[in-house]
């Protein structure tokens, strides 16, 4: 392509991006294609010949656009932000440009000195010690791999790395610890690094679903009695399904009674940490081992770019190094070569956009539409709390309300006592709520409709009422399982969301379960 025709397409692909952001809240949030829809309108072989760009992009607004779920549209909800920013955008863009391999420092010295600079920012918003170095890794679940690595070198004396898995188990298979809560990365984690999913020690929550340190001193007490190796901690602040944090000053106080390693798996909630009101969510952090955020889910910055950081990079170095002969540089004893700090070898430019990110928004600008997230969130749950049909279901410490359609709740309510909504009752009580639940009738508050009465099976509506509102195209929302209750999850933190598009979402809620509970 040559520059003259670059720059052309170049300046209307730019142009289709500015009317995008601009008017994707005209879009579907959701996408209604059905299975396989997308690929019957492709090719099955790939084109012998080459295409004209117009052509090319005509498709990709004819053809893929219909089969996109848009993440950047201010009424999506569902799982978790994976927001964006036009600074971002165009650090992206520039960084496709250069399209470097920021492998080593000498393959791009630029690449990974940036890295070093941003990395540190990130460290001094979120107050992490200065004995912290950072790298970005392209997500959470990578990240925590890496931790769990280090993890385990460390405690075999990099016997693992060097004689393999059975190396690790002569003093007793190595365990680690997480709570109930935790992310399945986690899991995965350990399947990969060779732990086995079985030595995954899923430790008890408390009435907050976060992680009980009673609990997990005696899970460590227990395996060392019989001869297991407890290895790590992954402490989860900000669990995916309600953003429960677990307390990190006492955890850390058991690991290091115990010599264990402590990885902060923060992937969603790190970024509140930028908050001075929010720093609270991860003290203690001055004593874990490893860390890990996502700007690429709450710092304005498009996926991927997830935030690691490492108090012994000589730990992590040692764990991951690998030195071909190709890959040597005269400069080695004087610079980062972040190869050696993660599982790839290629690297993209990825602090290009973190820097964007950075400098156009300033600490105080990230911060304050932050904190509209947060006001936003705990705005819904006040809703949610006044309604006599909803009731919500956990905490809302951050941005995500965890909450189900339980309709006639409002009359099973004694005094009030669990209406101030802050689910301390919900989450705290188990068999009021799981009895309530066979004991709700069809019909809403019992005032109709008597002696036809039959228990609603309240998992199954809150579903029904799922895929009901989903069906509406107008938000987007997912669900989670909470102490084995289905329920509703809001996620709130998309760029452009905003107080209207929050009220919407409640009203096409109530709305939906109106109609639900009319059909049932
Ligand atoms: C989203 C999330 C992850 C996974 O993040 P990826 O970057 O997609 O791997 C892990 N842990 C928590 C707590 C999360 O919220």
């Amino acid at each position: 392509m040559d520059a003259e025709t670059f720059r052309r397409h170049g300046h209307e692909a730019i142009d289709w991006v500015a009317d995008y952001l601009r008017d994707v809240e005209q879009l579907p949030v959701v996408s209604s294609v059905s299975p396989g829809e997308i690929r019957a309108q492709l090719p099955a072989h790939p084109p012998a010949t080459g295409e004209s760009m117009d052509a090319i992009l005509e498709d990709f607004r004819s053809v893929i656009l219909p089969g996109v779920t848009h993440w950047n549209h201010p009424r999506f909800f569902a799982y978790f932000p994976a927001n964006h920013s036009g600074p971002a955008i165009l650090g992206e863009l520039l960084s496709a440009a250069l399209g470097v391999n920021a492998m080593v420092w000498q393959s791009c010295p630029a690449a990974t000195e940036l890295e070093e600079v941003v990395m540190d920012w990130l460290r001094q918003m979120l107050g992490l010690p200065e004995d912290f170095r950072g790298v970005i890794q392209d997500t959470a679940s990578t990240a925590t791999l890496v931790a769990l690595l280090c993890a385990r070198e460390r405690a075999t004396g990099f016997e693992v790395n060097a004689r393999g898995f059975a190396a690790g188990e002569e003093g007793g298979a190595l365990r680690v610890y997480a709570s109930e809560e935790a992310h399945s990365s986690v899991e995965k984690g350990l399947k990969i690094a060779g732990f086995g999913a079985e030595h995954l020690v899923r430790v008890g929550v408390d009435g907050d679903l976060a992680l009980d340190p009673e609990d997990l001193e005696r899970r460590i007490r227990a395996d060392r009695d019989r001869g297991l190796r407890p290895c790590c901690i992954v402490a989860t602040v900000g669990s995916t399904s309600s953003t429960a944090l677990d307390p990190l000053e006492p955890i850390v106080a058991i690991a290091e009674r115990h010599g264990l390693w402590t990885h902060v798996d923060a992937a969603l909630a790190g970024s509140a940490a930028i908050l001075p009101e929010k720093q609270w969510i991860i003290k203690g952090s001055a004593g874990v081992d490893s860390f890990v955020f996502n700007p690429h889910k709450w710092l304005f910055t498009n996926f991927d770019c997830s935030a690691f950081f490492c108090r012994h990079p000589e730990i992590l170095i040692r764990t991951l190094t690998i030195t071909p002969e190709y890959l040597r540089t005269p400069v080695d004893e004087q610079v980062t070569n972040f190869r050696d700090w993660g599982i790839q070898l290629g690297r993209r430019f990825r602090a290009l956009k973190l820097w964007f990110v950075l400098r156009h928004y300033g600490i105080e600008g990230l911060r304050a539409r932050l904190r509209e997230h947060l006001a936003l969130a705990q705005e819904f749950r006040q809703w949610v709390a006044e309604s006599p049909d909803f009731e919500l279901l956990a905490q809302v410490p951050l941005n995500t309300i965890c909450f189900r359609y339980h309709p006639g709740l409002g009359t099973k309510r004694s005094g009030g006592a669990a209406s101030d909504g802050d689910a301390a009752g919900a989450a705290g009580v188990d068999a009021g709520p799981a009895a309530r639940d066979a004991e709700v009738s069809r019909g809403g508050s019992g005032s109709r409709g008597e002696g036809t009465r039959q228990p609603v099976d309240v998992d199954r509506l809150n579903e029904a009422l799922l895929a009901e509102i989903n069906r509406g195209g107008v938000i987007y929302m997912t669900h989670t399982k909470l102490r084995g209750r289905y329920c509703l999850r809001l996620s709130i933190g998309q760029t452009q969301t905003a107080r209207e598009h929050v009220r919407r979402a409640w009203e096409e809620i109530q709305a939906a379960a109106k109609r639900v509970i009319a059909i049932d």
